[in-house]
């Protein structure tokens, strides 16, 4: 019923040159966030930095999607009119022109699977289909859904690997039924001391289970995007050039990534602002074929440094959206492999590295 539509929102989302801004921290994981700058959990600060966000001049032109946590699909800006339509909107005022479409994360965080080494999975399968109507009804045009694998001696185990291809699938064909274009998230930290060959090893072996899962599942590649781990050496690791990160990457994805997929947008995974702008924009540098459209869908990577420059005060509130505007801008280059690094100061630098992390 909606194929058509859903086609056209996943080719759209990948517009080469935009990006997708997830801004869709659970309530607990924005605490941590406003916590590092010493500022409240209430409503009040959540919202305005959702606002600061999404009325950051210019900053939209960049971003095709940006994905919402349920509260802020149903919040007002302070204007009160709601952030929905603000973002439908975008800050040009053109409605339906330079669109930006509105997202939602329908996971409910993961949980251990019994019998293995802390490994995970997704939950959020209850009322899945009714709560994608309401969302659907409510602006939003497509979904996430965040499943997570770790590198470790004997991990990710065959246990995991399934639990969380199969998952992805069955979330993916009940977001299309119901209007939305599923993101496929299988994201594979990077915690561990292994080199980047184990991650390219890994990660090959996931996204292989996952498309196999995928077309079991009778889901319609057109209308989805995959949200990949980049392909790097473990955290405890010494770094590579982002030259051999985009060639791990590409390589990784052209053996597995069906053509009929229309984008990959990267998670950034606690790499810094900068690295992760360098490396996206290497991939697109790389002259080999690329069917889909390699762009990015960042959290930490595109708010970090503007959340320490606004530290919760109103007068920052224009210094921290000139920062925002900045990484919007670098990484829509990064997309078209234009991206002449050092945009932003030194806080754009800084690891966002927090290890098992929770979103
Ligand atoms: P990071 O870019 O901060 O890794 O998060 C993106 C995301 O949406 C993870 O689910």
């Amino acid at each position: 019923m909606y194929v058509d539509e859903l086609v056209k929102n996943a080719k759209y989302i990948a517009t080469p040159g935009k990006g997708i801004l997830a801004a869709d921290e659970s309530t607990g994981t924005i605490g941590k966030r406003l916590s590092s700058i010493n500022v409240d959990n209430i409503e009040a600060n959540r919202q305005a930095l959702r606002e600061l966000l999404f009325t950051s001049p210019n900053a939209l032109q960049y971003l095709s999607g940006v994905i919402l946590f349920e509260e802020t699909l149903y919040q007002n800006a302070s204007d009160g009119n709601p952030f929905v339509q603000l973002l439908q909107k975008n800050d040009n005022g053109i409605h339906n022109i330079l669109r930006l479409i509105p997202g939602i994360k329908v996971d409910k965080g993961v949980v251990e699977l019994a019998g293995t080494n802390g490994e995970t999975t997704t939950q959020g399968f209850d009322s899945l289909g009714a709560r994608c109507q309401q969302y659907y009804k409510a602006g939003a045009r497509f979904a996430k859904w965040r499943a997570v694998l770790k590198i470790g001696p004997n991990e990710p185990s065959e246990l995991s690997i399934q639990q969380n291809a199969q998952g992805l699938a069955r979330y993916a064909i009940i977001c299309q039924e119901n209007g939305l274009v599923p993101i496929v998230e299988p994201e594979i930290l990077t915690d561990g001391s292994h080199d980047i060959a184990k991650n390219a090893a890994v990660t090959e072996t996931v996204l292989a289970a996952v498309y196999k899962a995928l077309n079991d599942q009778h889901v319609l590649l057109e209308g989805t995007l995959l949200k990949p781990n980049m392909v790097t050496p473990g955290s405890d690791s010494p770094k590579v050039a982002a030259e051999v990160i985009a060639e791990h990457t590409v390589r990784t994805l052209r053996r597995t990534v069906p053509a009929a997929v229309p984008g990959v947008v990267f998670l950034s995974g606690g790499q810094s602002e900068e690295e992760a702008t360098l490396n996206l924009n290497a991939m697109n540098k790389l002259e080999v074929l690329k069917p889909w459209t390699l762009s990015f869908s960042f959290g930490r990577a595109l708010q970090s440094s503007t959340l320490k420059t606004w530290a919760g005060k109103k007068e920052n509130v224009a210094k921290a959206q000139e920062g925002f505007l900045a990484r919007c801008k670098a990484n829509s280059e990064a997309t078209l492999g234009n991206y002449a690094g050092g945009s932003g100061d030194e806080l754009a630098s800084e690891s966002l590295f927090v290890k098992s992390y929770k979103y």
